[in-house]
């Protein structure tokens, strides 16, 4: 017998699949990559999830979901948003059919989620675990172990696939028995429980709505709001200013056919991106302020390339002066 997991990386996931593990059933964890998780590196990120589900016996697949998620779940949500961008009630239901749709070709019978009745505010509600359950069309077939014996009874409960009898009746938002029964497996070292999603995040959210005013949102334009300073220009132009050497490093990797980067020759300062559609005030005003966040001598004029252009311009008197460009929560 083999089940699919639902594995956000986060403790309940864990336990939820460990629960199964220990009734002799096989357990294959599936990742799914949205493209919002936190701002880790990739392979580290990979890395620490198979410490993980190495520690617990199961089996970790990776499901890239990015451009899907984009057309799919991010912009229309049957079921709304929560408090901020994050359409938490389709994710999951999406997460669910996706899973669903891998039953057969990973030859499993069942699926297994970590959600946990009344603990988060908006998808583990027992009303949006039962939307979650008949909207990716996988019902009775979403075994949540956590707190299976607080709801009706699922196929593999009553196949006899799985003892409910082993299972828990964990609700509410105290933490108290996950943290014993990580205790009791030595699981450690596992991301918080929301797993860093973005979509969760206010500023994240107000980036993402401010740059589908202007333009459309396409899966390489995720790791631009990831970084820098955003800024909104008077004439539409969108640039992001890096913040330290690491962030000059991640605008330096990014190649996205809508931006063009800003860099400042001669002088230690940030590398940036300007959306490639900016006009010529734009323009001026971006090289102005990629000065302003610069070592540059702030009484003289500088040479500043703003893509193949070479633009002379002044920083602004202050970096106050630059605030008023802010992209605002
Ligand atoms: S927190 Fe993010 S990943 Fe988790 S269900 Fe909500 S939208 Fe999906």
């Amino acid at each position: 017998m083999r089940a699919l997991a639902l594995f956000s990386g986060g403790l309940d996931s864990l336990l939820a699949m460990k629960l199964i593990i220990e009734q002799g059933i096989e357990v294959i964890a599936l990742h799914f990559e949205t493209g919002f998780g936190g701002a880790k590196d990739a392979y580290e990120k990979q890395e620490n999830l198979r410490k993980l589900t190495d520690k617990i016996g199961a089996k970790l697949e990776i499901v890239d979901v990015r451009d899907e998620y984009i057309q799919k779940v991010l912009f229309d949500p049957k079921y709304g948003y929560g408090k901020n961008f994050n359409p938490c009630i389709d994710c999951h239901a999406h997460m669910v059919r996706v899973a669903k749709a891998l039953l057969e070709k990973l030859d499993a019978k069942f699926i297994i989620s970590g959600e946990v009745l009344g603990q988060r505010p908006m998808s583990q509600r027992m009303d949006a675990l039962k939307i979650v359950s008949e909207f990716s069309d996988a019902d009775g077939l979403i075994l949540r172990p956590l707190s299976a014996k607080l709801l009706p009874p699922t196929i593999p409960e009553t196949e006899g696939w799985v003892d409910r009898e082993k299972l828990l009746d964990i609700s509410g938002r105290s933490r108290e028995r996950q943290m014993e029964l990580a205790k009791k497996w030595g699981i450690e070292d596992y991301p918080s429980p929301s797993g860093g999603c973005l979509l969760t995040d206010e500023y994240f959210s107000e980036k993402i709505r401010d740059f589908i005013k202007y333009d459309t949102f396409e899966v390489e334009d995720i790791p631009i709001l990831k970084v820098g300073r955003h800024f909104r220009l008077p004439d539409g132009a969108k640039l992001v200013i890096a913040r330290n050497k690491e962030e000059n490093e991640k605008i330096a990797a990014i190649e996205n056919p809508k931006f063009v980067k800003i860099s400042l020759p001669g002088i230690v300062g940030p590398l940036s991106l300007l959306s490639k559609s900016a006009g010529k005030k734009d323009r001026e005003l971006a090289a102005s302020l990629a000065l302003t966040y610069s070592k540059a001598d702030k009484s003289k004029e500088h040479e500043v390339l703003v893509g193949d252009e070479k633009i002379t311009a002044r920083p602004l008197p202050s970096k106050e002066d630059a605030k008023q460009y802010f992209l605002q929560v």
